[in-house]
Protein backbone atom coordinates (compact mmCIF):
# COMPACT_ATOMS: atom_id res chain seq x y z
CA UNK A 1 0.00 0.00 0.00
CA UNK A 2 1.20 3.33 -0.78
CA UNK A 3 2.09 6.14 1.84
CA UNK A 4 -1.26 8.58 0.81
CA UNK A 5 -3.53 5.76 1.12
CA UNK A 6 -7.04 7.06 1.85
CA UNK A 7 -7.48 3.54 4.04
CA UNK A 8 -7.51 4.40 8.20
CA UNK A 9 -7.19 2.05 10.34
CA UNK A 10 -8.00 1.94 14.15
CA UNK A 11 -4.05 1.97 15.77
CA UNK A 12 -3.20 3.71 12.62
CA UNK A 13 -1.17 7.61 12.88
CA UNK A 14 -3.20 9.43 10.07
CA UNK A 15 -6.64 10.51 11.52
CA UNK A 16 -9.88 9.43 10.22
CA UNK A 17 -11.41 12.68 8.89
CA UNK A 18 -15.07 13.25 7.37
CA UNK A 19 -14.95 16.29 4.73
CA UNK A 20 -18.26 17.64 3.81
CA UNK A 21 -19.74 16.83 0.78
CA UNK A 22 -22.81 19.32 1.08
CA UNK A 23 -26.31 18.44 0.38
CA UNK A 24 -27.76 20.55 -3.14
CA UNK A 25 -31.05 19.67 -2.04
CA UNK A 26 -31.44 21.00 1.46
CA UNK A 27 -34.24 21.28 3.39
CA UNK A 28 -35.46 24.82 2.62
CA UNK A 29 -35.06 27.45 5.49
CA UNK A 30 -39.10 28.11 6.49
CA UNK A 31 -39.48 24.06 5.92
CA UNK A 32 -36.69 23.73 8.98
CA UNK A 33 -38.54 26.64 10.90
CA UNK A 34 -41.82 24.59 10.99
CA UNK A 35 -40.17 21.38 11.86
CA UNK A 36 -37.86 23.20 14.95
CA UNK A 37 -41.26 24.78 16.05
CA UNK A 38 -42.65 20.99 16.98
CA UNK A 39 -40.01 18.29 16.38
CA UNK A 40 -41.13 15.99 18.35
CA UNK A 41 -38.64 13.28 19.12
CA UNK A 42 -36.78 10.97 16.61
CA UNK A 43 -39.32 12.22 13.51
CA UNK A 44 -37.28 14.69 11.21
CA UNK A 45 -33.78 14.34 10.51
CA UNK A 46 -31.22 17.24 9.30
CA UNK A 47 -29.86 17.30 5.66
CA UNK A 48 -26.31 15.69 6.11
CA UNK A 49 -25.28 12.38 7.52
CA UNK A 50 -21.91 10.74 8.76
CA UNK A 51 -20.83 7.95 7.05
CA UNK A 52 -17.48 5.78 6.91
CA UNK A 53 -16.94 1.94 6.18
CA UNK A 54 -14.67 -0.68 7.69
CA UNK A 55 -12.88 -3.72 5.75
CA UNK A 56 -11.30 -6.33 7.75
CA UNK A 57 -7.63 -6.14 6.04
CA UNK A 58 -7.72 -2.35 5.43
CA UNK A 59 -9.57 -0.48 8.45
CA UNK A 60 -11.64 2.34 8.56
CA UNK A 61 -11.93 4.22 5.14
CA UNK A 62 -14.40 6.84 2.97
CA UNK A 63 -15.53 9.03 5.65
CA UNK A 64 -17.64 11.98 4.95
CA UNK A 65 -20.15 13.98 6.20
CA UNK A 66 -23.05 13.31 3.09
CA UNK A 67 -26.10 14.11 2.34
CA UNK A 68 -28.46 11.99 4.51
CA UNK A 69 -30.21 9.29 2.75
CA UNK A 70 -31.20 5.36 2.22
CA UNK A 71 -29.01 3.45 2.07
CA UNK A 72 -28.33 0.87 -0.21
CA UNK A 73 -27.93 -2.65 1.36
CA UNK A 74 -27.45 -5.83 0.24
CA UNK A 75 -30.60 -8.35 0.98
CA UNK A 76 -27.94 -10.57 2.44
CA UNK A 77 -26.06 -7.95 5.15
CA UNK A 78 -25.38 -9.55 8.24
CA UNK A 79 -27.17 -7.15 9.79
CA UNK A 80 -30.43 -7.39 8.95
CA UNK A 81 -30.14 -11.51 9.88
CA UNK A 82 -28.07 -11.77 12.72
CA UNK A 83 -28.70 -8.10 14.20
CA UNK A 84 -24.74 -7.41 14.13
CA UNK A 85 -25.49 -3.44 15.34
CA UNK A 86 -24.62 -0.92 18.18
CA UNK A 87 -25.45 2.37 18.60
CA UNK A 88 -24.58 5.55 20.79
CA UNK A 89 -27.37 8.55 21.70
CA UNK A 90 -26.19 12.11 22.38
CA UNK A 91 -27.26 15.66 22.70
CA UNK A 92 -26.24 19.00 21.08
CA UNK A 93 -27.10 22.01 23.32
CA UNK A 94 -27.70 25.51 22.00
CA UNK A 95 -26.83 27.97 25.08
CA UNK A 96 -28.23 31.35 25.52
CA UNK A 97 -24.98 32.99 23.20
CA UNK A 98 -25.60 30.57 20.33
CA UNK A 99 -23.25 28.35 21.43
CA UNK A 100 -23.79 24.66 20.88
CA UNK A 101 -22.22 21.84 22.92
CA UNK A 102 -22.39 18.82 23.86
CA UNK A 103 -22.08 16.57 27.08
CA UNK A 104 -19.46 14.23 27.96
CA UNK A 105 -18.66 12.64 24.32
CA UNK A 106 -15.80 10.77 25.23
CA UNK A 107 -17.60 8.96 27.48
CA UNK A 108 -19.99 7.81 24.30
CA UNK A 109 -17.18 7.34 22.50
CA UNK A 110 -15.63 5.01 24.72
CA UNK A 111 -18.74 3.12 25.34
CA UNK A 112 -19.96 2.51 21.64
CA UNK A 113 -16.37 0.53 21.55
CA UNK A 114 -16.84 -1.58 24.26
CA UNK A 115 -20.49 -2.35 23.10
CA UNK A 116 -18.26 -3.12 19.33
CA UNK A 117 -16.03 -5.32 21.48
CA UNK A 118 -18.93 -7.30 22.88
CA UNK A 119 -20.85 -7.70 19.14
CA UNK A 120 -17.75 -8.63 17.80
CA UNK A 121 -17.40 -5.39 15.27
CA UNK A 122 -14.30 -3.04 14.60
CA UNK A 123 -13.28 -0.58 17.43
CA UNK A 124 -13.82 3.30 15.63
CA UNK A 125 -10.91 5.37 17.89
CA UNK A 126 -12.30 8.30 20.18
CA UNK A 127 -10.73 10.61 18.37
CA UNK A 128 -13.28 9.58 14.84
CA UNK A 129 -16.12 9.43 16.79
CA UNK A 130 -16.14 12.79 18.02
CA UNK A 131 -14.66 14.25 14.39
CA UNK A 132 -17.94 12.72 12.64
CA UNK A 133 -20.34 14.27 15.83
CA UNK A 134 -18.42 17.77 15.57
CA UNK A 135 -18.41 17.80 11.40
CA UNK A 136 -21.80 16.73 11.19
CA UNK A 137 -23.42 19.07 13.88
CA UNK A 138 -20.94 21.83 12.46
CA UNK A 139 -22.39 21.54 9.01
CA UNK A 140 -26.34 21.21 9.90
CA UNK A 141 -25.57 23.34 12.59
CA UNK A 142 -29.15 25.71 11.61
CA UNK A 143 -31.16 21.93 12.73
CA UNK A 144 -29.56 22.76 16.27
CA UNK A 145 -33.15 24.34 17.80
CA UNK A 146 -32.82 26.91 20.57
CA UNK A 147 -35.22 27.57 23.55
CA UNK A 148 -36.74 25.24 26.13
CA UNK A 149 -35.28 21.75 26.62
CA UNK A 150 -34.88 21.60 23.21
CA UNK A 151 -31.68 19.68 21.21
CA UNK A 152 -30.49 18.11 17.99
CA UNK A 153 -30.20 14.38 19.12
CA UNK A 154 -27.28 12.52 18.14
CA UNK A 155 -27.23 9.24 16.86
CA UNK A 156 -23.91 7.56 16.16
CA UNK A 157 -24.45 3.03 15.42
CA UNK A 158 -22.29 0.47 13.64
CA UNK A 159 -24.22 -2.20 11.32
CA UNK A 160 -22.55 -4.79 9.75
CA UNK A 161 -22.82 -4.63 5.83
CA UNK A 162 -21.18 -7.69 4.63
CA UNK A 163 -23.51 -9.48 2.29
CA UNK A 164 -22.82 -13.28 3.65
CA UNK A 165 -25.05 -15.62 5.07
CA UNK A 166 -22.36 -17.22 7.51
CA UNK A 167 -22.76 -16.79 11.15
CA UNK A 168 -19.18 -15.33 11.72
CA UNK A 169 -18.38 -11.24 12.17
CA UNK A 170 -18.81 -9.35 9.47
CA UNK A 171 -16.00 -8.62 7.17
CA UNK A 172 -17.45 -5.22 5.66
CA UNK A 173 -19.51 -2.50 8.19
CA UNK A 174 -19.98 0.58 7.95
CA UNK A 175 -20.51 3.48 11.25
CA UNK A 176 -22.88 6.67 10.46
CA UNK A 177 -24.16 9.41 12.49
CA UNK A 178 -27.71 10.70 11.78
CA UNK A 179 -28.87 14.02 13.57
CA UNK A 180 -33.02 14.44 15.19
CA UNK A 181 -33.86 18.09 16.23
CA UNK A 182 -36.15 17.08 19.79
CA UNK A 183 -38.22 19.12 21.46
CA UNK A 184 -38.58 19.84 25.10
CA UNK A 185 -38.85 16.47 27.17
CA UNK A 186 -41.68 17.64 29.18
CA UNK A 187 -43.59 20.60 27.53
CA UNK A 188 -46.28 20.93 30.10
CA UNK A 189 -44.18 20.51 33.36
CA UNK A 190 -42.22 17.39 34.54
CA UNK A 191 -44.78 14.67 35.08
CA UNK A 192 -44.40 11.63 36.88
CA UNK A 193 -44.26 8.35 34.50
CA UNK A 194 -46.06 5.03 35.46
CA UNK A 195 -43.83 1.71 34.98
CA UNK A 196 -44.91 -1.29 34.51
CA UNK A 197 -42.79 -4.53 36.52
CA UNK A 198 -42.20 -7.42 33.97
CA UNK A 199 -42.22 -10.35 35.17
CA UNK A 200 -42.67 -12.21 32.07
CA UNK A 201 -39.86 -11.34 30.67
CA UNK A 202 -35.66 -9.98 31.43
CA UNK A 203 -34.07 -7.48 29.52
CA UNK A 204 -30.56 -9.17 29.85
CA UNK A 205 -28.74 -11.99 31.90
CA UNK A 206 -25.18 -12.52 33.22
CA UNK A 207 -22.55 -12.86 29.90
CA UNK A 208 -24.82 -11.73 27.33
CA UNK A 209 -25.33 -8.18 25.63
CA UNK A 210 -27.37 -6.43 28.70
CA UNK A 211 -24.41 -3.91 28.85
CA UNK A 212 -23.84 -3.37 25.18
CA UNK A 213 -26.18 -0.69 23.54
CA UNK A 214 -27.20 -2.82 20.54
CA UNK A 215 -30.40 -2.86 19.19
CA UNK A 216 -30.63 -6.69 19.99
CA UNK A 217 -31.69 -5.90 23.40
CA UNK A 218 -34.38 -3.34 22.35
CA UNK A 219 -35.81 -5.89 20.02
CA UNK A 220 -35.83 -8.45 22.95
CA UNK A 221 -37.64 -5.50 25.58
CA UNK A 222 -40.27 -4.31 23.04
CA UNK A 223 -42.92 -7.07 23.78
CA UNK A 224 -42.48 -6.28 27.38
CA UNK A 225 -43.04 -2.81 26.81
CA UNK A 226 -46.47 -3.25 24.88
CA UNK A 227 -47.24 -5.30 27.70
CA UNK A 228 -46.87 -1.90 29.91
CA UNK A 229 -48.64 -0.15 27.46
CA UNK A 230 -51.66 -2.73 27.73
CA UNK A 231 -51.29 -2.31 31.50
CA UNK A 232 -51.74 1.48 30.79
CA UNK A 233 -47.88 2.53 31.76
CA UNK A 234 -45.80 4.26 30.39
CA UNK A 235 -42.64 2.51 30.90
CA UNK A 236 -41.22 -0.80 31.80
CA UNK A 237 -38.74 -2.26 34.79
CA UNK A 238 -37.07 -5.48 34.06
CA UNK A 239 -35.67 -7.54 37.34
CA UNK A 240 -32.43 -9.67 36.90
CA UNK A 241 -32.63 -12.93 34.68
CA UNK A 242 -31.21 -15.21 37.60
CA UNK A 243 -33.37 -14.72 40.25
CA UNK A 244 -36.39 -12.18 39.74
CA UNK A 245 -35.62 -10.44 42.82
CA UNK A 246 -33.06 -7.70 42.04
CA UNK A 247 -34.26 -4.12 40.15
CA UNK A 248 -32.14 -3.75 36.83
CA UNK A 249 -33.55 -0.88 35.15
CA UNK A 250 -35.76 0.53 32.26
CA UNK A 251 -35.78 -0.74 28.98
CA UNK A 252 -33.77 2.65 28.01
CA UNK A 253 -33.15 4.20 31.17
CA UNK A 254 -31.62 3.51 34.55
CA UNK A 255 -33.39 4.13 38.09
CA UNK A 256 -32.44 5.81 41.37
CA UNK A 257 -33.99 5.63 44.90
CA UNK A 258 -34.26 8.70 47.17
CA UNK A 259 -34.80 7.84 50.85
CA UNK A 260 -35.74 9.67 53.38
CA UNK A 261 -32.45 10.52 54.90
CA UNK A 262 -31.40 12.37 51.71
CA UNK A 263 -29.29 9.21 50.87
CA UNK A 264 -29.69 8.22 46.91
CA UNK A 265 -29.18 4.72 45.43
CA UNK A 266 -28.90 3.15 42.07
CA UNK A 267 -28.82 -0.49 41.50
CA UNK A 268 -24.98 -1.58 40.80
CA UNK A 269 -23.37 -2.62 37.34
CA UNK A 270 -23.13 -6.47 37.68
CA UNK A 271 -22.60 -6.87 33.95
CA UNK A 272 -26.18 -6.49 32.84
CA UNK A 273 -27.43 -3.18 33.38
CA UNK A 274 -26.42 -0.96 30.64
CA UNK A 275 -24.13 1.42 31.83
CA UNK A 276 -25.52 5.07 31.44
CA UNK A 277 -23.73 8.28 31.15
CA UNK A 278 -26.59 10.26 32.74
CA UNK A 279 -26.23 7.29 35.65
CA UNK A 280 -22.66 8.49 36.03
CA UNK A 281 -23.00 11.95 36.01
CA UNK A 282 -25.65 11.97 38.78
CA UNK A 283 -23.54 9.93 40.97
CA UNK A 284 -21.07 12.94 41.07
CA UNK A 285 -23.74 15.27 40.63
CA UNK A 286 -26.08 14.16 43.68
CA UNK A 287 -23.14 13.91 45.80
CA UNK A 288 -22.10 17.72 45.17
CA UNK A 289 -25.22 18.85 46.15
CA UNK A 290 -24.77 17.10 49.49
CA UNK A 291 -26.34 13.49 49.13
CA UNK A 292 -24.81 10.22 50.12
CA UNK A 293 -24.56 8.15 46.91
CA UNK A 294 -24.73 4.10 47.19
CA UNK A 295 -24.65 1.58 44.20
CA UNK A 296 -25.77 -1.53 45.53
CA UNK A 297 -28.39 -4.17 44.33
CA UNK A 298 -32.03 -3.28 45.16
CA UNK A 299 -34.28 -6.11 45.39
CA UNK A 300 -38.51 -5.56 44.16
CA UNK A 301 -39.37 -6.33 47.71
CA UNK A 302 -36.88 -3.35 49.28
CA UNK A 303 -38.60 -0.75 46.72
CA UNK A 304 -42.30 -1.92 47.76
CA UNK A 305 -41.71 -2.16 51.26
CA UNK A 306 -39.72 1.33 50.90
CA UNK A 307 -42.24 3.30 48.99
CA UNK A 308 -45.22 1.46 51.73
CA UNK A 309 -43.21 2.84 54.74
CA UNK A 310 -41.82 5.81 53.49
CA UNK A 311 -38.17 4.82 53.65
CA UNK A 312 -37.84 5.87 50.01
CA UNK A 313 -39.58 9.30 49.28
CA UNK A 314 -39.12 9.25 45.47
CA UNK A 315 -38.08 7.45 42.62
CA UNK A 316 -36.86 8.55 39.14
CA UNK A 317 -35.03 7.43 35.93
CA UNK A 318 -32.64 9.20 33.87
CA UNK A 319 -30.78 8.84 30.51
CA UNK A 320 -30.03 10.75 27.58
CA UNK A 321 -33.39 11.60 25.58
CA UNK A 322 -35.24 12.73 29.13
CA UNK A 323 -32.42 13.64 31.55
CA UNK A 324 -34.82 12.80 34.38
CA UNK A 325 -37.76 11.49 34.47
CA UNK A 326 -40.35 10.86 38.11
CA UNK A 327 -41.77 7.59 38.81
CA UNK A 328 -45.33 8.11 40.06
CA UNK A 329 -46.17 4.85 40.47
CA UNK A 330 -44.78 0.55 40.16
CA UNK A 331 -47.94 -1.28 38.84
CA UNK A 332 -47.47 -5.20 38.79
CA UNK A 333 -49.52 -8.29 38.10
CA UNK A 334 -50.07 -7.81 42.07
CA UNK A 335 -51.67 -4.39 42.05
CA UNK A 336 -50.55 -0.46 42.06
CA UNK A 337 -48.59 0.92 44.22
CA UNK A 338 -48.31 4.70 44.03
CA UNK A 339 -44.73 7.02 45.17
CA UNK A 340 -45.45 10.42 47.15
CA UNK A 341 -48.52 12.50 45.82
CA UNK A 342 -48.19 11.97 41.96
CA UNK A 343 -45.79 15.10 41.86
CA UNK A 344 -42.27 15.03 40.90
CA UNK A 345 -40.09 14.61 43.65
CA UNK A 346 -38.03 17.47 45.45
CA UNK A 347 -34.67 15.81 45.17
CA UNK A 348 -35.29 14.48 41.59
CA UNK A 349 -36.54 18.12 40.76
CA UNK A 350 -33.19 19.51 42.18
CA UNK A 351 -30.80 17.03 40.28
CA UNK A 352 -32.72 17.45 37.23
CA UNK A 353 -32.66 21.18 37.18
CA UNK A 354 -28.35 20.63 38.02
CA UNK A 355 -27.54 18.23 35.11
CA UNK A 356 -29.77 20.70 32.91
CA UNK A 357 -28.11 23.82 33.57
CA UNK A 358 -25.06 22.41 33.12
CA UNK A 359 -25.89 21.05 29.73
CA UNK A 360 -27.42 24.29 28.19
CA UNK A 361 -24.55 26.22 30.12
CA UNK A 362 -26.78 27.82 33.07
CA UNK A 363 -24.37 26.64 35.62
CA UNK A 364 -20.37 26.33 36.12
CA UNK A 365 -18.92 23.07 34.47
CA UNK A 366 -17.29 22.02 37.77
CA UNK A 367 -16.77 18.62 36.21
CA UNK A 368 -15.22 19.66 32.63
CA UNK A 369 -18.31 17.82 31.17
CA UNK A 370 -19.10 20.17 28.26
CA UNK A 371 -17.31 19.63 25.00
CA UNK A 372 -18.12 22.76 22.34
CA UNK A 373 -18.76 21.75 18.64
CA UNK A 374 -19.91 25.33 17.32
C1 LIG B 1 -28.81 4.31 26.55
C2 LIG B 1 -29.42 3.54 27.65
C3 LIG B 1 -29.53 4.06 28.95
C4 LIG B 1 -29.17 5.48 29.32
O1 LIG B 1 -27.85 5.81 29.02
P1 LIG B 1 -27.41 7.32 28.89
O2 LIG B 1 -25.96 7.25 28.52
O3 LIG B 1 -27.63 7.96 30.18
O4 LIG B 1 -28.25 7.93 27.82
C5 LIG B 1 -30.05 3.24 29.94
N1 LIG B 1 -30.45 1.98 29.68
C6 LIG B 1 -30.39 1.48 28.42
C7 LIG B 1 -30.86 0.09 28.20
C8 LIG B 1 -29.87 2.23 27.38
O5 LIG B 1 -29.81 1.71 26.14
Amino acid sequence: MSATTTATTTGSAAPLTFPVRPSAAPVAAERRAEILAAPGFGRFFTDHMAVATWTRGTGWHDAAVVPYGPLQLDPAAAVLHYAQEVFEGLKAYRHADGSVWTFRPRANAARMARSARRLALPELGEDAFLEAVTQLVRTDEAWVPSGGESSLYLRPFMVATEAFLGVRAAHEVKFLVIASPAGSYFPGGVKPVSIWLSQNYTRASLGGTGSAKCGGNYAASLVAQEEAGAHGCDQVCFLDAAEQRYVEELGGMNLYFVHDDGSIVTPELTGTILEGITRASIVELAADLGHEVRERRVSIDEWREGVASGRITEVFACGTAAAVTPVGKLVSADGELSHGTGQAGEVTLAIRERLLDIQYGRAEDTHGWLHRLV
